[in-house]
Parts: C-alpha cells; sequence; structure tokens
C-alpha cells in the first residue's frame, strides 16, 4: 500500500518518504552483500563505514568541533536524565530549569543520584511559557535545561547564555534537534532521542565535550561515557538499523541544505499554523508567543469534547495522531522537518472546514 497519511505524532515521528523508498530499496541486500543492514556484523566494514558516516553527517550538519565526541547510545533520552548526573555531578550540586513534563522527568530522575537544585520553573504556568531564569550565583556542576518541550509546545530558540555565569550548561535537545540551529559550543553535553529528527527509536545521540568525559570506575559500564568514547560506541552492539536509518535521513537533511535550510522551512511551517490560530475565533493556542516551539503546536477547540470531535473527524481526513499529550489535553500538531508544508496546508483546510461546520 502506497498511501501515506499526514502523521502529526510526537514521537516516533514522520520520516522523509525519501528516505524510507531508500532503506526500501536496499532492504534485502545492502550494497550487493546479500544482507539486509539489519543482519550484518556490528564488525563488518560495511557497518563500520555506516557508522562513520553518520558520525561524520552529524558532525557537519551541526558543526561539531573536533573536541566533541559523539556518542551512540540506546536507552533513549531517558536514560540521559540519570546518565548526566552519574557523569558530571562530580559530587556537587546540580541546577535545573523546569520549563515542561520532560524537564520535570529529568530531573526527577537526577535527584535519585545528585543534589537537584530547580532554578526556574514555569510549573505554576502549567508550562505555557518559558520560566523567568534570574542569573546564576552560586556554583553548580552544570546547568540543565530543556530546548523543546514536546508536550507542552515552548522552546528556547535562543539559549539565555548571559544567565548562566559561563557554568557548563547540558541540553536535553531531544524533540528539535537539527530542526533550528544551535551553536554546539555553547554546550558541554547535547542529547536526543533519535525518533523525532534523526530516525527511528532505538538510538540515542550525545555530543559531549572531551573534557566532560571522565573516569568513574566505580560507574557500571555501560553508563559510563568513557565507555562509549573509549569504544567508538562499539563497547557492545550499537543498535545497527537504527544508526543506519539516522545516515539516511541526516543525508536528506544535507541534501535540503543542512540546518539552516531546514529551519527556515520549519519557521514557513509554524508560521502558517499559528497565525492562523491568531486569527481564529473557535481555535486557541495555549502557549504565549515568543516562547512558542517550531516543531510541536498545540492548539484547542472551544470545548473537550469538541477536541475528542476533531481529532476522530482529522483521522479520517488523513490527519493522523493529533491528539495532545494526555497530560494536557487538546490538540498538538507535531510538525518536524519531515512533515512537508502541504501537510500543514491540509491540516489548515481540515480546520477550516471543521470550524465552520461546528460554529453555531
Ligand atoms: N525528552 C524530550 C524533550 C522528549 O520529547 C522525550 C520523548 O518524547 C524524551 C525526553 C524521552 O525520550 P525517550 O522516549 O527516547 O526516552
Amino acid at each position: 500500500m502506497e498511501q501515506r497519511v499526514y502523521n502529526f505524532s510526537a514521537g516516533p515521528a514522520v520520516m522523509p518518504k525519501a528516505v524510507l523508498k531508500k532503506a526500501q530499496n536496499e532492504f534485502l541486500s545492502y550494497q550487493q552483500s546479500g544482507m539486509s543492514v539489519m543482519e550484518l556484523s556490528h564488525r563488518s566494514e560495511l557497518f563500520e563505514t555506516i557508522l562513520s558516516d553518520t558520525e561524520s553527517l552529524l558532525r557537519r550538519l551541526m558543526d561539531i568541533p573536533a573536541n566533541y565526541k559523539v556518542l551512540f547510545i540506546q536507552g533513549g533520552a531517558s536514560l540521559q536524565f540519570s546518565m548526566v548526573p552519574l557523569n558530571l555531578a562530580n559530587g556537587k550540586k546540580v541546577a535545573y530549569i523546569d520549563s515542561g513534563s520532560w524537564s520535570k522527568k529529568a530531573i526527577e530522575e537526577a535527584k535519585k543520584t545528585a543534589e537537584v537544585v530547580t532554578i526556574a520553573s514555569s510549573a505554576k504556568n502549567s508550562y505555557h511559557t518559558l520560566p523567568v531564569i534570574e542569573p546564576v550565583t552560586e556554583d553548580y556542576a552544570y546547568v540543565h535545561l530543556t530546548t523543546n518541550s514536546t508536550i507542552e509546545g515552548t522552546a528556547y530558540l535562543d539559549i539565555p547564555l548571559d544567565k548562566f555565569n559561563g557554568l557548563p550548561l547540558v541540553a536535553d535537545m531531544s524533540s528539535n534537534i537539527l530542526s533550528s540551529e544551535y551553536n554546539v559550543e555553547d554546550f558541554a553535553l547535547i542529547y536526543a532521542g533519535a525518533q523525532k529528527n534523526i530516525g527511528p527509536a532505538g538510538v540515542t545521540i550525545v555530543i559531549v565535550r572531551e573534557d566532560f568525559i571522565q573516569s568513574l570506575p566505580e560507574l557500571p559500564t555501560l553508563l559510563s561515557y568513557e565507555t562509549y568514547a573509549n569504544a567508538n560506541s562499539m563497547y557492545n552492539t550499537p543498535p545497527t538499523f537504527s544508526i543506519y536509518m539516522a545516515k539516511l535521513e541526516l543525508e536528506w537533511i544535507e541534501e535540503q541544505g543542512g540546518v539552516a535550510a531546514i529551519e527556515k522551512a520549519n519557521r514557513k511551517k509554524a508560521q502558517l499554523l499559528y497565525d492562523f490560530l491568531d486569527h481564529s475565533d473557535f481555535y486557541t493556542s495555549p502557549v504565549e508567543a515568543g516562547h512558542r516551539s517550531l516543531t510541536n503546536i498545540p492548539f484547542l477547540t472551544p470545548s473537550p469534547t469538541m477536541d475528542e470531535e476533531f481529532v476522530i473527524a482529522a483521522e479520517a481526513s488523513g490527519l493522523t495522531n493529533l491528539e495532545g499529550h494526555r497530560v494536557v489535553g487538546g490538540m498538538r500538531a507535531s510538525v518536524y522537518n519531515a512533515m512537508p508544508i502541504e501537510g500543514v496546508e491540509a491540516l489548515i483546510a481540515f480546520m477550516n472546514k471543521f470550524a465552520v461546520a461546528n460554529t453555531v
């Protein structure tokens, strides 16, 4: 079946059709090997080339300096909630910015192994805005922030570096890595699960400055960044097929003109939808302008019952996975890199039709 829907899922998310086609073409036999990528030994030359090409592509796309390591880890971004404090806290206090449900989870997890100070929070605001950050004056091992709050739809498109007094910055970029430009040198460590803008679930990217990788023999082997750094992410079997798919998607990003071109396209898509929401008498955006995400756009109809009807009717029209996260309700359109502008236009056309049909 060739029929594809417009998939607004927050993750695992839509992938470019060209990437899926390419994978399909070499699915049974990768480069005349007679084997699928998922059947290749991770120690084979073919796979080692896939891994090094994936890393080189990411380095080019994000302009990653030579003194940063790129690690491919399993366990999702959620495992990084634990690995970051285990590897970076060094017995010192760590500072967290609580800007949404995922930051909250990162904080809860870090509290299990480190002394956490939440230095700013917009929880009282139901995370509809970014928190107000006062300049940091105390010493912390690092400051952690989530660049894009996938559930609530806020984002730090500019990092408020002037507030952090030069402290090492750690970012969860799971839901907007490679969709907006960031300067890697602003961060000590960046992590992101792949399943939104990089490829299928199964691999998590960690970009870490070399001087933050330490030898911590008391840590379980697979929880130490040093293990991955010393073994070129091959201490044990890496998620080979996910890495291969990531390589294809990174090649696709490069073909689109790189992250700057992708960001431009994402801004255009997001603007279309926000403009429509802001001019509507029927729909509302819960997120304040200036704090809004380019990749996850929540919205509401006049009532929760109508929200439910909207999601069902949209699904029947080939616009799928628009239900908001269960903790916030309403709708959410995730418009990652692979969502074409035609998908956003189709959504807006449907929203118009639904509003007219349901306005008395
Ligand atoms: N952080 C953010 C910002 C996310 O959006 C998600 C998942 O959606 C996670 C962390 C958790 O990622 P994973 O499911 O890979 O553990």
